[in-house]
C-alpha cells in the first residue's frame, strides 16, 4: 500500500460481526489493509426493488431494470449495444448507472484440455483475485474468491501468507460467475454450450469474514431471473476456516446451501497451528456449529482436510477425525497438499492417504479424495495471484 491511498472505510459492523471482535493474537495487524474505496455500484449489488429505483431515479421506466437483469443474469451480457430491447439513447446511462466494468483479466490458463480454466482478475483498485471454472462430464463448477487476499494466516494457503486486502462487493462475487458463463454460452469450453451448474466459495479468502456480501451474492446467484442468476442453491457450497458464530448465522437463513469446513487436523493442539483461527474457536465448538447447521438445513457437511505428510496423516489422526464425525450428517474431503512455493510441507505419501481414508470408512465415514485439477495452473488457493506479486516481505 502506498502512503497516498485515501483513508481506510470504517469496516462495517455486519461484515466483522461474524468474528464476534476477538481475533486470535496471529490475526492482529491481518485487518484490511487496503482500504481504497468501495467498488462502484452495480446491479448485482442490488435486489431488482432497488434496481427500479435507480432506473427511476435516472428517469426511466423501472421496468426497465428488469430489462437490464435479464441481459446480464439471463444472457451473461453487459454490453449496450447487444440489448436490442432497449431504447438506444437509454443504453448507455442505464449500463453506465448498473453495469459498470468491475473485473479485468489479468492472466488467464488454461489446462486439462481448455476444460480447467483460471482467471486472475484485477479490480477497480487495482487489488488481485483468482477465479476457476472447472469442467466436468456431468457437470461445471465455478470456483470464486470471496476476498482480495485473506485474513485467516494459514500457514499451508498461499491466500494465507499474503493477508488480507479488503472484502470483495456481492457484484465482484456475482461478475466471476458470469464471466464463466459467458464462456460457456459463447461455446468457449470444450464440450460444446454449457452452464455454470455448481458454485465453491473455495477461492481466495474466509467467505464469513464478509458476511453480508457473501450471503447477498448466494442470494442473487440462485434467485430465479431476472431478480438472479437462477442456479440451485443446492449446488453452492460455502467453506470456512470455522467462523462459529457465523456458521450458526448461517444456519438461521434457512438456505440449502452446503457447508464445507476446512478442519484439517482432529485436535486442537495440531489445528490451533494449521487454522490459526482456532485458538479462538475449539474444534469441538466448530464441529457443534456444523452439526446444528445440518441439522437447520438437513445438508451434509462436507469436512475439508488437506492430507500434509507427517503432519496430520498420521493412522492415529484419521481414527481420532472417524470417531468425532461417526455418524454425523457429514463427509471428508481430503484434498492431497498443493504445496505452495517455498513450503516445507508436501502432500502424503500414496501409502498414508489409503490408510487413512480405509480408516475412516471403518468409522463408517464417507469419503473422498478431491481431484487436483489445476495443479499446472497454479489451481490451488491463492497461488496464482502469489505468482503475480511481488514476493511478500520476510517476517510478515
Ligand atoms: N477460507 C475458506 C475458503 C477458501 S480455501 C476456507 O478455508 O475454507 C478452500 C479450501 O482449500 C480450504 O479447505 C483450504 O484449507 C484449502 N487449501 C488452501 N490451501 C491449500 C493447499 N496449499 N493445498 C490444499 N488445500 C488447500
Amino acid at each position: 500500500m502506498s502512503a497516498t491511498s485515501p483513508a481506510p472505510e470504517p469496516a462495517d459492523p455486519e461484515e466483522t460481526a461474524g468474528l464476534d471482535g476477538a481475533l486470535p493474537l496471529v490475526l492482529a495487524g491481518r485487518r484490511p489493509a487496503g482500504g481504497r474505496g468501495r467498488p462502484p455500484r452495480h446491479l448485482a449489488d442490488l435486489p431488482l426493488a432497488e434496481r427500479r429505483a435507480v432506473v427511476a431515479g435516472l428517469g426511466q421506466p423501472p421496468f426497465r431494470a428488469s430489462q437490464l437483469s435479464r441481459h446480464f443474469f439471463g444472457r451473461y451480457t453487459d454490453q449496450p449495444e447487444e440489448m436490442s430491447d432497449l431504447p438506444r439513447a437509454a443504453r448507455d446511462p442505464l449500463a453506465q448507472a448498473l453495469l459498470p466494468r468491475l473485473l479485468t483479466a489479468e492472466r488467464e490458463l488454461s489446462c486439462d484440455g481448455g476444460t480447467t480454466r483460471k482467471t486472475l482478475w484485477r479490480t477497480f483498485d487495482g487489488a488481485l483475485v483468482e477465479s476457476v471454472l472447472m469442467r466436468y462430464p456431468d457437470r461445471v463448477t465455478m470456483c470464486v474468491s470471496s476476498q482480495a487476499g485473506c485474513g485467516m494466516a494459514c500457514p499451508f494457503c498461499a491466500t494465507g501468507q499474503a493477508g488480507l486486502t479488503r472484502n470483495l462487493s456481492t457484484a465482484e462475487i456475482v461478475a466471476q460467475v458470469l464471466a464463466g458463463a459467458r464462456l460457456l454460452a459463447d461455446g468457449r469450453v470444450p464440450g460444446g454450450p454449457g452452464r455454470v451448474s455448481n458454485i465453491v466459495f473455495m477461492g481466495m479468502g474466509e467467505p464469513l469474514a464478509n458476511y453480508a456480501s457473501v450471503l447477498a451474492a448466494v442470494r442473487r446467484l440462485t434467485e430465479p431471473v431476472p431478480e438472479g442468476m437462477g442456479i440451485s442453491q443446492r449446488s453452492v457450497t460455502v467453506s470456512t476456516v470455522g467462523l462459529v458464530p457465523a456458521i450458526a448465522r448461517l444456519a438461521a437463513e434457512r438456505l440449502s446451501v452446503t457447508l464445507a469446513v476446512s478442519l484439517h487436523a482432529p485436535d486442537d493442539e495440531l489445528r490451533d497451528t494449521l487454522v490459526p483461527v482456532n485458538r479462538r474457536w475449539k474444534v469441538a465448538e466448530v464441529l457443534a456449529a456444523a452439526w446444528d447447521y445440518a441439522a437447520a438445513t438437513g445438508r451434509r457437511v462436507s469436512v475439508e482436510y488437506a492430507l500434509i505428510r507427517e503432519i496430520n496423516d498420521q493412522a492415529w489422526r484419521a481414527d481420532l477425525l472417524g470417531s468425532l464425525l461417526a455418524g454425523r450428517l457429514a463427509h471428508v474431503n481430503l484434498i492431497p497438499l498443493n504445496p505452495t512455493p517455498g513450503s516445507k510441507w508436501t502432500a502424503s505419501r500414496p501409502a498414508a492417504q489409503r490408510e487413512f481414508v480405509r480408516r475412516l470408512e471403518a468409522h463408517g465415514v464417507p469419503v473422498t479424495v478431491r481431484d487436483t485439477r489445476g495443479r499446472e495452473i497454479d489451481g490451488a488457493c491463492g497461488q496464482l495471484a502469489a505468482s503475480a506479486r511481488p514476493p511478500v516481505p520476510a517476517g510478515r
